[in-house]
């Protein structure tokens, strides 16, 4: 894993331990005294950490994290407070500043390596969402980016899979009030409560009589469901050689016995603060994804997407020596709908024929507006002479039940013309498939409309 780690501390020394200790992981270091200079790094160059001392003459670390949380240009990047030991109100003035985590000197090599390689594994997975996020041009990304609509009040729901009911009474009594703890005491029973509840962090002891948590973790690891749900080992003093295993499994933090309340707050924040806005950011990719493939109108894929997927389903036919065939829709004197009732009136008409389309259609058929007052529907494993059925059922659909426009109960009689093709064995291709159509559906209109007409060559 190879980061560029920003050290900031006004102490030269200080930051030459640090820096020696992390080329030594090849890591890429660089350093700042002061915060100033910390931040104009960070806004210039590609950060991927910030290891920030607390305590620096002029700006402290407090208001440099504030700072750089605060700049969407710099509020991505992640943030390890380094406060001095047994100072607890520091590190709580530390995440109200914003902060991703922090260690406390003299820091531990082993702590120092497991935070800034979970946060350094966090960034690269934000970076990739929000790269996406952007090339998809979404509207609200700025916000999103801005961090600033997380909802970090919500009780965050957790599971503790320990079976020592001293050790589990004793976190239940901790976290009573700041988190919706459940308990499993058996690890397999654990394993599936985990995958079957929206759990946003799971806190797994290594004190089982009979049982290798690292095998849960890599479980939880390996199933779709769970692969970014935020693990946090609880350790005993001693297992070091075990976190570094768990780490190298994918588990986000550790926390060794005996657990200090505070320590474990301010862990189990963090970790859900970040799948939360992680969370976000996905959902918000894919829905900016779907929006890019889906008509607005009537919920149908659009034109972008049968672009993108006829070719695919033409090569897997012609590959498999399965039919295919392909249908262009094209609703009659159309334009007299919307002379007659309006827009609206055949922004309805529409809606209620790509319904009907639907219903009419299997679930693998690609069905999708074409454009204005055309559709297309893609089949897959049918031939000619069933899809010349299928556009016979629909097309009778259509002429028979009128429309329904507006809200008062006004209906229309419509009626639809269809072209069908199907793949020819030999040299067929995609544009020749969608031409043999399109004549097909310019037969059906020069012939009077309302009409099927299939082209088999
Ligand atoms: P034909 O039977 O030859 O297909 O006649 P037509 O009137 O349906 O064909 P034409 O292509 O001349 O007109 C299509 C009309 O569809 C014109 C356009 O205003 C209308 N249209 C295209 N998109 C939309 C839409 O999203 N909503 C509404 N209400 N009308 C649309
Ligand atoms: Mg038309
Ligand atoms: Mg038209």
């Amino acid at each position: 894993m190879t980061a560029r780690i920003l050290v900031v501390d006004d102490i030269p020394a200080n930051v030459r331990l640090l820096e020696v200790r992390l080329l030594a992981e090849y890591f890429e270091v660089l350093t700042a005294s002061n915060g100033l200079d910390a931040i104009e790094t960070c806004e210039n160059g590609k950060v991927d950490v910030v290891l920030l001392d607390v305590m620096m003459p002029d700006m402290d670390g407090f208001e440099v994290c504030k700072r750089l949380k605060s700049d969407p240009a710099t509020s991505h990047i992640p943030v390890v407070m380094i406060t001095a030991l047994d100072q607890v109100s520091d590190r709580v003035r530390g995440l109200e500043a914003g902060a991703d985590d922090f260690l406390t000197k003299p820091v531990n090599d082993l702590q120092l390596m497991t935070r800034v390689k979970s946060l350094v594994r966090l960034k690269s997975l934000t970076d990739e969402l929000r790269l996406r996020a952007s090339t998809t041009r979404n509207i609200g990304i700025e916000a999103l980016l801005s961090r600033s609509f997380t909802s970090e009040d919500a009780t965050p729901r957790v599971l503790l899979i320990d079976e020592r009911k001293s050790s589990f009474e004793r976190v239940q009594k901790m976290l009573r009030g700041s988190a919706e703890l459940d308990i499993a005491t058996d690890p397999h029973a654990g394993f599936f409560q985990a995958a079957e509840a929206p759990y946003e962090c799971v806190l797994i002891s290594t004190g089982f009589a009979d049982f290798d948590p690292l095998r849960l973790c890599s479980q939880l690891r390996s199933l779709d469901r769970t692969r970014f749900l935020p693990i946090i080992l609880l350790a005993e003093e001693g297992e070091e050689g075990r976190i570094i295993r768990g780490l190298e499994l994918g588990i986000n933090d550790y926390l060794m016995r005996p657990i200090d309340q505070q320590e474990l707050m301010a862990r189990l924040r963090t970790q859900v603060r970040r799948k939360r806005y992680n969370d976000q950011l996905r959902a918000s990719v894919t829905q900016t994804i779907e929006m890019a493939v889906t008509d607005g109108l009537t919920g149908l894929h659009n034109r972008r997407y049968l672009d993108s997927h006829l070719q695919t389903l033409f090569d897997r036919a012609v590959a498999r020596r399965r039919p295919l065939s392909v249908m262009i829709t094209d609703l009659d004197r159309f334009k007299s709908v919307n002379d007659a009732h309006g827009h609206d009136g055949g922004d309805d008409v529409l809606r209620e024929f790509a319904r009907r389309l639907r219903k009419n259609v299997r679930g693998i058929d690609l069905a999708c507006r074409f454009g204005g007052e055309e559709f297309v529907v893609v089949m897959p494993d049918t031939d000619a002479a069933v899809a010349e059925k299928v556009a016979e059922r629909i097309r009778a659909e259509i002429a028979q039940l009128p429309f329904a426009i507006g809200q008062e109960g006004k209906t229309i009689e419509v009626t639809v013309s269809v072209g069908v093709s199907s793949v020819l064995n030999g040299a067929d291709t995609v544009a020749a498939l969608m031409k043999r159509a399109d004549v097909a559906l310019y037969e059906a209109k020069s012939g009077g409309r309302n009409r099927v007409v299939a082209k088999a060559a």
